[in-house]
């Protein structure tokens, strides 16, 4: 019976740790109110505000296997290769810059961040 009453405290105890962590998490994605410093916003609207040619760093693994190691298609016998390494390239990409428009939850204050994504081209 004191082991049934000690599973529901830990996993109560488990759930609040989640639920708490959980709302961590949604509060670090808003963005911070510049008025009242809470993250409890939404976003209202994006604009592409302009676009640049970057390149993007990229690495591939590469698995290298001796000549014993017989392949079978592209699967491999053997699941240890003798070598591994990393090639690094660069591709070319374009950053898209937005001016996004977020309103705050708590004090209503609207306020505009920048924001950019990355894509290969
Ligand atoms: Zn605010």
């Amino acid at each position: 019976m004191n082991d049934v009453i000690t599973w529901v405290i830990i996993i109560f105890i488990v759930g609040i740790i989640v639920f708490s962590l959980y709302f961590r998490v949604v509060e670090l994605l808003g963005a911070k109110c510049p008025k009242c410093g809470k993250r409890k916003s939404h976003e209202v609207s994006r604009k592409e505000a302009k676009q640049e040619k970057i390149t993007i760093k990229k690495e591939e693994k590469i698995e290298h296997y001796g000549k014993n190691q017989t392949q079978m298609g592209e699967r491999k016998l053997f699941e240890q290769p003798e070598r591994i390494s990393i090639r690094k390239y660069t591709v070319p990409g374009i950053r898209i810059y937005y001016n996004v428009t977020y309103s705050c939850k708590i004090c209503g204050e609207l306020f505009i961040k920048s924001e950019y994504i990355e894509n290969e081209v």
